[in-house]
């Protein structure tokens, strides 16, 4: 079967407390979160910014968290404020995960990677691996 699979990486400045922590993330602080996104599918679509359809989606459709909070992203936001669970590392991935799902077709298959340093990271899927 044919398969694409494509792949973007970026990063977005955000502040974040971990409510009911025992320990320092419970105090407001920021991070540098790089996100890394791959996006599979077995057919190509049209876009937004393409008519014809010759892309799995379009990449700036995979970014849209890493932009400026004023235009819908997540840099330089509180995170508590847009996500509405505990701001751990695993649940930012799968905010990312859902929000971007919804603005690409539907078949396509999505997997989030979230550094919350540069050691420490999480991969999201909702597929079994
Ligand atoms: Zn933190």
């Amino acid at each position: 079967m044919p398969t694409w699979t494509l792949h973007t990486e970026f990063t977005f400045d955000a502040a974040h407390f971990i409510e009911g922590y025992d320990g320092k993330c419970a105090r407001m602080h920021g991070h540098t979160y790089k996100v890394h996104i791959s996006a599979k599918s077995h057919k190509l679509n049209p876009s937004k910014y393409l008519e014809t359809p010759d892309m799995v989606c379009d990449f700036n459709e995979l970014k849209w968290s890493g932009s400026d909070g004023q235009k819908g992203g997540l840099d330089h936001t509180v995170l508590n404020e847009s996500i509405p669970v505990a701001t751990t590392a695993e649940r930012i991935a799968e905010y990312i995960h859902k929000e971007t799902k919804s603005r690409i077709p539907e078949e396509i298959d999505l997997t989030v990677t979230v550094w919350e340093t540069p050691t420490s990271w999480v991969e999201y899927t909702d597929k079994d691996v």
